[in-house]
């Protein structure tokens, strides 16, 4: 099978013949018909996230069926297919408590090292990890569902939304769009959007958010309060990672308001206050975290794909062919045109 390699840093991906995948007894084997980037992969390409080289990266696929381990009872060749690559350890003190999300032992197939991923034709995973892809949903737009889309729906979940409420996502990416998308499944949500790129706040605007915030050009928590009678909003989603925006999502919400911090900034983040009881204490706001997601989501997820609750028709920035993989990288790595998500097909 021809897989693109990471063979030296600061160096293109190569496109070489490899053997296919040998499945295990409880393994699937996937023939890949759409495989994205994900910014993980462009940790690793810039030596943030070091992998032992060489290694095929891609962790977000659909496609096919192409052969199913002798335990495999649910799927057969030929089914259309996703895979969610996060691969959790069932034995370790958060998986028996059932947060596999918090896995101590987890790892990504395809962005861990000693693993192999989807930038290739075939690639394999756990049965656990693949799901049924129903037939309205297309392989391009699987691929956002297996990663950005399950991560931005887990923090979405954890951000407790309830009808009417009005949600404030900071940064319109790949998780700050998604989890705006996710968060729209509620009744009667009203999405802010924040952003300094204008493309992406026009995105976010189509996509339903009610108003746009251009945070270069107006402050943010001001603007929140103007839209929300000066309570501030209910839920804060921060999906940039950055000193600010974390410090601002925390100041956007209102009474018992909930902030869920999903971006992953590299840098030390100090959360101030000024006023630390009449701006937090008194509030009783509620913070999370938020990474990755569980399996008992996906299924869930996809029907919400399905049914067209989550439109994810503007989330494909870019579609190339396999062997243009580097060319996809670079406009990934360089947010060319601010991608949402690139995805590379196999024809
Ligand atoms: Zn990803
Ligand atoms: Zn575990």
């Amino acid at each position: 099978m021809r897989a693109a390699i990471f063979k030296e840093l600061g160096k293109p991906l190569v496109i070489e013949e490899v053997p296919k995948p040998q499945v295990k007894e409880n393994e699937i084997l996937m023939q890949v018909k759409a495989t994205a980037i994900c910014i993980a992969d462009i940790y690793s390409i810039k030596g943030q996230r070091p992998l032992q080289l060489p290694h095929i990266m891609g962790h977000e696929a659909a496609g096919l069926v192409a052969e199913v381990g002798s335990g495999v009872r649910n799927f057969k060749p030929g089914d259309r297919i996703l895979g969610n690559a996060i691969v959790t350890c069932e034995q370790c003190y958060y998986c028996k408590k059932d947060l596999e999300q918090l896995c101590e032992n987890h790892k990504i197939i395809g962005t861990d090292s000693g693993t192999q991923g989807a930038f290739a034709e075939y690639y394999k995973l756990p049965a656990q990890n693949i799901y049924q892809l129903p037939e309205e949903i297309p392989f391009d737009q699987a691929t956002v569902i297996t990663s950005p889309l399950a991560s931005a729906y887990h923090g979405v979940q954890i951000a407790d939304i309830q009808r009417g409420d009005t949600v404030v996502v900071y940064g319109s990416g790949a998780i700050g769009y998604h989890a705006m998308l996710g968060a729209m499944t509620y009744e009667g949500i009203r999405a802010l959007v924040v952003d300094t790129v204008d493309q992406k706040l026009q995105l976010a605007r189509e996509a339903g958010a009610v108003a746009i915030i251009n945070a270069q050009h107006e402050d943010p928590v001001a603007a929140v309060n103007r839209l929300t009678d000066g309570r501030g909003a209910a839920v804060a989603i921060e999906a940039v990672g950055s000193l600010r925006t974390v410090n601002q999502a925390i100041l956007s919400v209102r009474k018992a308001g909930r902030v869920v911090l999903m971006g992953a900034p590299w840098e030390k983040i100090v959360i101030e206050f000024d006023n630390y009881r009449k701006d937090f204490l008194f509030k009783e706001v509620k913070i999370s975290s938020s990474i990755t997601n569980r399996k008992d989501e996906m299924n869930p997820l996809i029907q919400l794909v399905r049914t067209k609750k989550i439109d994810l028709s503007r989330s494909i920035s870019l579609t190339l062919p396999f062997e243009k993989i580097n060319a996809g990288i670079e406009i990934v790595k360089n947010n060319v045109g601010n991608p949402i998500r690139v995805v590379m097909n196999f024809s």
